[in-house]
């Protein structure tokens, strides 16, 4: 069980901003943007690869909803999943982070392919 099993069942306190019989969304303890929110499935689903379409869309659905009642939806927001090891997933609970309130700096991709030179 993940520390986000023990917040869908109340076992531990999060800031929650929406729920319904599906996902939940709560602001993320350590926030990496002025607005920075977690939306996950009730289902215990570990990572992206083994969760089916149907809850991908309900979880992106909460995501529109999210970041409407967040006030983000027209000035924008980033949808960020870190999925499995090399992305750094930390919680072996699917969630999607919602980042905004600012305008965010653009992601780069670093090719280690190549020197630092
Ligand atoms: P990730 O690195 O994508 O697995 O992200 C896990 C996120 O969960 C991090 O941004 C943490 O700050 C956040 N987090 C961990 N524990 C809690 C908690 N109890 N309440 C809210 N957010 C949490």
């Amino acid at each position: 069980m993940t520390i986000f099993t023990k917040i869908i069942n109340h076992e531990i306190a999060a800031n929650r901003v929406y729920e319904d019989d599906f996902t939940l969304a709560f602001h993320d303890i350590d926030p990496q943007a002025p607005i920075h929110i977690l939306v996950i499935p009730k289902k215990e689903i570990a990572d992206l690869q083994s969760c089916d379409g149907e809850t991908v869309s309900y979880l992106l659905n909460a995501v529109q909803l999210v970041a409407k009642k967040m006030k983000l939806d027209e000035a924008g927001y980033r949808v960020v999943i870190n999925n499995g090891r090399d992305a750094g997933q930390e919680v072996e609970h699917l969630h999607f982070h919602i980042l905004g309130g600012t305008k965010l700096g653009h992601i780069h991709h670093q090719d280690r392919t190549k020197s630092a030179t």
